[in-house]
């Protein structure tokens, strides 16, 4: 953890201020709005690879060609694990 700009008055304070010291904008808020949109950056990834991987089983399914670099059970894995990952980082910064 640094030192962050204010939004308000750009006095460099310290990230985990609940305010500016200066002009007493609200600084937490902040910082936890961005971290939230990174983890539901992450949960987003997740359902993105889920959706991905379940239209890929739902052609190999159909008989269509899959190669085995592209498996899309693996890809189902990953969005899963993706998407616990953000919902965990999210509850955590939150709490
Ligand atoms: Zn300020």
């Amino acid at each position: 953890m640094g030192l962050i700009a204010c939004p308000e008055c750009k006095h460099q304070v310290s990230a985990k201020a609940p305010s500016c010291v200066k002009c007493g904008a609200p600084i937490a808020a902040q910082t936890i709005e961005a971290t939230g949109k990174k983890w539901k950056m992450m949960q987003l990834c997740g359902a993105a690879l889920i959706a991905l991987g379940f239209v890929g089983l739902c052609s190999a399914s159909s008989g269509a060609a899959s190669s085995a670099d592209a498996n899309p059970a693996w890809m189902l894995l990953a969005g899963l694990v993706l998407t616990v990952w953000g919902r965990v980082g999210a509850w955590w910064n939150h709490a």
